[in-house]
C-alpha cells in the first residue's frame, strides 16, 4: 500500500497567512524557519515548523518519517536556544534525510534503508513482525519513561 503525502492540515489554508507549498506544506529553511517570500526578499520570522506539516526539501526519494520529525524537533531546540545567545551555530535536518523503516506484514517484515548513497531492502520473515512488536512496545514506554531508553536508539 503506498499513502502519498496529499496536503496539508486545511488550518494552514483557512485560517493563516503562512506560505505555503502548491500542496500545502509550510515552506521553511533548513533550520526550519518559516520562508515569507515577498518578491524577491525571503524574509526570516520567529516562527518555525517541524515534522509533517512543514515542506521538506531534498532528495526525490526523501519521505517524511517519525525520526525526522524528531530530528527537526531537537534541531529547533538547539537552534533557538543558539538564536537566543545571540550565537551563529545552527543544525539543519537536509543531512538527516534518510529512510529506515520496518514494513511489517503480519507474518514477517521488510527492511529498508535508503540514503543519499544506497539503497537496501530484505526480507525479514517471522522475526521481522516481532521486531516490529518489539521496537512498539519499546517505543512507546521508554517515551513514557516506564523503561529506560537505550543510548542512540
Ligand atoms: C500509515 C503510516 C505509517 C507510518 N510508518 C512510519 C514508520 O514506520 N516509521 C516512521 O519513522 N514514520 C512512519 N510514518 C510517518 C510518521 O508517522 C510521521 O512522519 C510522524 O508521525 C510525524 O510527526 P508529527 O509530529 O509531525 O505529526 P503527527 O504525528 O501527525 O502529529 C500531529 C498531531 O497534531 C494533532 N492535531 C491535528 N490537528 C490538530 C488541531 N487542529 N489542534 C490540535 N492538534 C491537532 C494530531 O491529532 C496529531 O496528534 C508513518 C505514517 C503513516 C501515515
Amino acid at each position: 500500500m503506498y499513502i502519498p503525502a496529499l496536503q496539508g492540515h486545511d488550518v494552514f489554508y483557512n485560517a493563516s497567512d503562512l506560505p505555503l507549498t502548491e500542496a500545502g506544506f509550510i515552506k521553511i529553511d533548513d533550520y526550519q524557519e518559516v520562508q515569507f517570500e515577498k518578491g524577491e526578499k525571503v524574509s526570516k520570522t520567529h516562527i518555525y515548523a517541524v515534522g509533517d506539516s512543514s515542506a521538506l526539501e531534498g532528495p526525490g526519494w526523501k519521505a517524511k518519517q517519525g525520526h525526522i520529525a524528531e530530528v527537526m524537533a531537537r534541531n529547533l531546540a538547539f537552534n533557538i536556544a543558539e538564536k537566543e545567545k545571540g550565537s551563529d551555530k545552527r543544525k539543519g535536518y537536509k543531512e538527516h534525510l534518510n529512510i529506515l523503516c520496518v514494513m511489517d506484514s503480519g507474518d514477517g517484515a521488510a527492511f529498508i534503508y535508503r540514503n543519499h548513497d544506497k539503497e537496501v531492502i530484505f526480507p525479514l520473515p517471522v522475526i521481522g513482525h516481532w521486531m516490529k512488536r518489539g521496537w512498539g512496545w519499546y517505543f512507546k514506554n521508554s517515551k513514557l519513561k516506564k523503561v529506560p531508553r537505550i543510548p542512540g536508539m
